[in-house]
């Protein structure tokens, strides 16, 4: 078994004018093939390659392999992506019990926004911006790199469970907002996909 690139259940079109064609395209077909195949290719010939990206990245910390910060770099990358993609769809709403428990933690849901934004636009360099679901808690985190939550506090300085996620490495927005990453942030509540995020909430 290898890694694969997912195909995304929705057009590279289909998130303008929040998030433009071409940098989707790049996104998908350049960026995150990168990760899949580097990942790839550092585990051929070892016994982690069959492991599904998700049971991977909690293991990470206790692997020993040679590549190991490359493997973290690159696995970290295709599985914060399959994420991302998942995360994006335009037109669905905030509901029910993901909103209750964002209401509860954060005081308000523009409240929980204004975090967000706020730690996404101070965020130095590239990384990702996470509310994840920590001993039935919702915190907004931050991670540098491809790094992931669920590597844990040794390998991604903070732990948790995901339930959405922004990209804010340049390559995910410079195309159309150059150096207006602020914008680019705020455009991001036009695109959640809340359905992901409720059903990710709701399993977790
Ligand atoms: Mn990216």
């Amino acid at each position: 078994m290898s890694y694969k690139l997912p195909i995304l259940n929705y057009s590279y079109d289909s998130l303008e004018p929040y998030i433009d064609t071409e940098t989707m395209k790049i996104h998908h077909t350049k960026h995150h093939q990168a990760y899949v195949n580097n990942t790839n290719t550092i585990l051929q010939g070892t016994k982690f390659k069959h492991l599904p990206i998700f049971d991977l990245l909690p293991k990470l910390n206790s692997i020993n392999l040679e590549h190991k910060i490359m493997l973290q770099n690159n696995s970290g990358g295709h599985a914060n992506h399959i994420l991302f993609w998942n995360g994006l769809k335009v037109g669905t709403v905030l509901t029910d019990n993901l909103k209750i428990a964002l209401k509860d933690n954060f005081g308000s849901i523009e409240a929980f926004k204004y975090k967000f934004e706020t730690l996404a636009s101070n965020h130095f360099g590239s990384g990702w911006i996470w509310l994840v679901k920590l001993n039935n808690m919702l915190r907004i985190v931050s991670t540098v790199n491809q790094n992931n939550p669920l590597m844990g506090v040794n390998l991604a300085g903070v732990e948790g469970y995901p339930i959405l996620c922004l990209d804010v490495w340049e390559h995910a927005y410079y195309l159309r907002y150059k150096n207006n990453r602020n914008d680019y942030i705020r455009s991001f509540w036009s695109i959640v996909n809340w359905d992901e995020a409720s059903k990710r909430f709701n399993n977790s």
